[in-house]
């Protein structure tokens, strides 16, 4: 009998006031039913968000430092526990093991560093303008962070928000993702065993319009972190901005690869490969277009089709196994929407382009490694995000019209240039327009001490990861301390530093 799971509420595991539950099924293999979740609504909301704000005052007092110390607890306790964190992961989100363990590493990274910051949470100090007078700044937690995630990192993302949050001393109600509820319940599992008090992490499974779009409206968050699609990421901006509420977002992308004719090749192919096909290619960082020069084009078309149709795809638990299902149906179906869309534009399916139903992978959802050729950047799917493992190629004269290309959709999350020319590859880094440019390696590899986000349709300007991770959940307050005894008029009573000369 598949397990009953529940919210947690105030350090208690509660179910859903409805009582309602929804199915967690394993998308590798429908038959699998991993267990059953709270269906919660805007009353579990309210819970959980009165939680997190009965447990404020006291979290936000408690020093920085000592907050780092359970958040290195909770790297300490998934370092002992990664591997069944990573096979639990890959029975319920699809990605091949040693995709799944790194996935739960970056989460253990984030965590020791997290917690290592926990120390610094730097402001600055600098003179003031008047004498006997000091002027520094701190960082304050803004309040109650209300976090929805999506199920691509199942792990990893909600550590990303949720470890900074925390540290910083904010208290959090995390909404994860409907196909991924098992690694976010185990993650709080994790912070529970590490010893967080009561309140401080609270975790409510079910929909967005029930759960998410009621925990970005209630007037008790102060503050909202989101990772998912562009569309959603929009009305949660406009939601927060009618409440002049703090929003970060993290949204989609189409990221590009650049392959100039002077690059290595084989590193090149096993970028994309490895860029386009990882994850199934449901990365925010994937690889959907590789930009290659006309005159390697025909050679490296052909290696990659060669090399994608021998990608061994199946159920990840399983040895040698490469790729993973997609996520869904839903999924599988838009996926093959934009193969449609791709030949009736014109382009060339040169590998792939079906659903993939080999043996005991027709009872999961997966689907062929695919590349279309001839892709030219007006079509759509050379600008729509497709979340899948779909490759195009788009064939360019020289660097200039690459950065020209690779520039040329909504979105700015990643970008690869191959090269062995350092003044292009100069120039690449200078004028892409995106978050995250990569020098002779693949669009996705994130290191969770840099910061991560993208330019334009794909964020609005904050960082996870790095230091900057801390900016989203903090506010930022100025302080002048005046020891002179008498009033002193900035602006006004500094004196010229030197005495005029005649
Ligand atoms: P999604 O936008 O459908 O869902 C993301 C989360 O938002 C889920 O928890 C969902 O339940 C919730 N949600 C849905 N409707 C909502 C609403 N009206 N109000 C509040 N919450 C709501 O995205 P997805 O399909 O889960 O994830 C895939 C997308 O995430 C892709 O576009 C991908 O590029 C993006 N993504 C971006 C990053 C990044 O860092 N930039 C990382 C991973 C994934």
């Amino acid at each position: 009998m598949p397990d009953r799971h529940r919210n947690f509420i105030h350090g208690e595991w509660r179910d859903a006031r409805s009582g309602l539950t929804f199915p967690d099924i394993n998308p590798s293999d429908t038959d699998d039913l991993i267990g059953f979740f709270p269906q919660s609504g805007p009353e579990d909301v309210d819970d959980a968000v009165t939680a997190a704000a009965n447990a404020l005052p006291a979290w936000r007092r408690t020093p920085a430092p000592k907050r780092a110390e359970l958040m290195f607890r909770v790297g300490e306790i998934m370092t002992r526990r990664k591997e069944e964190l990573s096979r639990l992961m890959t029975r319920e989100m699809g990605k091949v093991l040693s995709e799944a363990r790194g996935d739960v590493q970056e989460a253990i990274d984030t965590a020791y560093h997290i917690a290592g910051e926990g120390r610094r949470l730097h402001g600055i100090t600098t003179p003031s303008e008047l004498p006997d007078k000091w002027a520094m700044t701190i960082r304050q937690p803004i309040g109650v962070a209300g976090l929805i995630t999506p199920w691509n990192f199942p792990i990893a993302i909600p550590t990303w928000k949720s470890f900074p949050a925390l540290v910083a001393g904010c208290t959090v109600v995390l909404k994860p993702a409907e196909d991924t509820p098992l690694c976010a319940t185990e993650l709080v599992r994790v912070f529970h065993e590490a010893g967080f008090p009561a309140g401080t992490v609270n975790l409510v499974h079910g929909g967005g319009p029930d759960v998410g779009a009621p925990l970005v409206r209630h007037k008790d968050v102060g503050v909202v972190s989101f990772t998912g699609s562009s569309e959603v990421g929009r009305q949660i901006a406009e939601s927060c901005g009618r409440a002049l509420k703090r929003c970060s977002l993290e949204m989609g992308g189409k990221n590009a690869q650049i392959v100039l004719e002077d690059a290595d090749l084989d590193l090149a192919i096993q970028g994309s490969l490895w860029g386009a096909f990882a994850t199934t290619g449901q990365r925010c960082t994937a690889t959907s277009r590789i930009i290659v020069q006309r005159s390697i084009h025909d050679r490296y078309v052909e290696r990659l089709a060669a090399e994608a149709a021998r990608v061994r795809i199946g159920y990840g638990l399983e040895d040698g196994i490469q790729m993973g299902p997609l996520i869904n149906e839903g999924q599988r179906t838009t996926v093959a929407k934009y193969v449609d869309i791709g030949k009736a534009e014109g382009a060339r399916l040169v590998c792939g382009g079906a659903a993939y139903r080999e043996g005991r992978c027709a009872r999961g959802f997966f689907f062929q490694p695919t590349v279309f050729d001839r892709v030219t950047p007006s079509m759509r799917i050379a600008r729509e995000e497709i979340f899948g493992p779909v490759a195009s190629v788009i064939a360019v004269d020289d660097l200039d019209q690459a950065i020209q290309v690779l520039n040329g959709t909504s979105y700015g999350l990643s970008s690869s240039i191959y090269t062995r020319d350092v003044a292009g590859a100069f120039r690449a880094m200078s004028e892409i327009e995106c978050g995250i440019v990569y020098v002779n390696g693949p669009t996705i590899g994130a290191e969770t001490h840099l910061p991560f986000g993208g330019w334009k349709d794909t964020g609005n300007g904050h960082r996870e990861g790095g230091v900057s991770a801390f900016q989203a959940f903090t506010e930022e307050k100025t302080i002048y301390v005046d020891y002179s005894g008498r009033l002193q008029r900035a602006q006004i009573d500094n004196q010229p530093a030197l005495e005029s000369r005649p």
